[in-house]
């Protein structure tokens, strides 16, 4: 699983959540941790608060680890939510979230950098 850059694994737990995250735009993943690797299960961003976002976050309890990141704005929380897509998108059929391409934050409009670079060459 390639998470370049983020931070974790963290328990999936909302004290953790609480205590340990900001309330800031980002990005996350959630899942579990196998024999050392963590393998994803779901992707996505926080356009605002990434914080709140997951503390009410209602799993299940399907998650048990999470990784995250935070970004400076809701578009550079998209631009890197569309880089941890990518990465992983070999593994779609693992991950429920990786079936569908992020979208952009609403009112914005903005590409995604990998789609882009790709579509240059
Ligand atoms: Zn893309």
């Amino acid at each position: 699983m390639l998470l370049k850059g983020m931070l974790g694994p963290m328990v999936f737990h909302p004290k953790v959540i609480d205590t340990f995250l900001e309330s800031r735009p980002g990005v996350y993943a959630l899942g579990h941790c196998e024999d050392e690797e963590f393998v994803i299960q779901c992707i996505g961003r926080a356009d605002e608060d990434l914080r709140g976002l997951l503390f009410y976050f209602n799993d299940e309890g399907k998650y048990e680890d999470f990784y995250f990141d935070y970004s400076d704005s809701p578009v550079g929380a998209f631009q890197k939510e569309c880089r941890l897509f990518h990465l992983n998108e070999h593994d779609k059929d693992r991950m429920e979230a990786l079936l569908k391409h992020p979208t952009p934050p609403r009112g914005t409009y903005c590409q995604c950098p990998v789609c882009v670079d790709r579509s240059k060459s």
